[in-house]
């Protein structure tokens, strides 16, 4: 029997906006489908989240990379993280300035230095020592996804994120943000943050979206690990009781969890969240709205 396999892939999760998702929907389902091809061909989980979330970041259609909005004072700071389930190997970068894919300054963090997380000036300066392609002018590149808040006062945000099952069992997370419209120059979510915005061990992965500062009170992706783990919650039952937590604190968003069996569950609820899901036992879904 062949080995099982599954993927999941968001763009983020918040406020209802009267536009067309097609174009979106569209660019998601064909990045599942050229992540079914490589995860059906033995690729690695952890190369196949990275690659699929470079690709988000590209595409400009969601608040993440080149979809971005500038930071309160006209600055473009972006986070990014990867994170390996077997080895619970894990790189971060927040507040990068000046290069097109944070998730692979993350991933360079991870697998270049002994380190976890690099902020500001020194995640540059590895982008730099690594050859990361630049940003040379942001006002050029970055056509941000949103521009204004839909309700006057909201604290408007986006994300992407990856997680995937490969053929060897293993599953891995990635995500990468431009975090809040007009945000604090140095302010950082819980996009980067381990166990906060994504996770990924040898049981579940999981990557959060909507509004940080809630994830990172609630810890929210570990916590579906640890409700798995302690609690012997099934998974839907622990990615519910996830963001119920934070719900109860005031907090909106969603996560895509998915178990070491390819069982994925999305939950949210914000009024929209962009997901796609694709699954060697041939489940296939893209949407937008609930
Ligand atoms: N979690 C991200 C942040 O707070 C934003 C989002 O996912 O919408 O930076």
């Amino acid at each position: 029997m062949a080995k099982s396999w599954a993927l999941a892939l968001h763009g983020g999760a918040g406020p209802l906006r009267k536009r067309d998702h097609a174009v979106a929907e569209t660019h998601m389902a064909e990045l599942l489908r050229e992540g079914e091809k490589r995860l059906a061909r033995g690729d690695k989980a952890l190369d196949v989240v990275h690659a699929l979330v470079i690709a988000l970041e590209e595409c400009g259609h969601h608040i993440a990379g080149r979809g971005s909005s500038p930071n309160a004072i006209g600055q473009w700071e972006l986070d990014a993280a990867i994170m390996d389930g077997r080895t619970r190997n894990a790189g971060a970068v927040a507040s990068l300035r000046g290069y097109k894919s944070p998730v692979t300054a993350a991933r360079l963090v991870m697998e270049k230095t002994p380190h976890v997380l690099i902020v500001g000036k020194g995640a540059a300066m590895i982008a730099r020592e690594h050859k990361l392609e630049k940003v040379h002018s942001p006002k050029k590149y970055y056509k941000p996804a949103v521009s204004r808040p839909v309700k006057k006062g909201e604290l408007a945000h986006g994300t992407v994120g990856a997680i995937a099952l490969d053929t060897d069992g293993r599953l891995a997370s990635a995500t990468s943000t431009g975090g809040l419209l007009g945000k604090t120059p140095g302010r950082v979510g819980d996009t980067p943050i381990i166990g906060a915005g994504l996770w990924a061990d040898e049981r579940v992965a999981v990557c959060c979206t909507g509004q940080g500062e809630y994830f990172l009170r609630t810890n929210a992706a570990a916590d579906v690990s640890s409700r798995v783990r302690y609690g012997k919650q099934g998974l839907r039952e622990a990615a519910e009781g996830s963001l119920d937590d934070l719900t109860l604190l005031g907090g909106d968003g969603g996560m895509i969890c998915m178990d070491v069996l390819g069982r994925v569950e999305v939950v949210f609820n914000a009024e929209t969240m962009k997901r796609g899901v694709v699954t060697s036992s041939g489940r296939f879904d893209v949407a937008t709205m609930r």
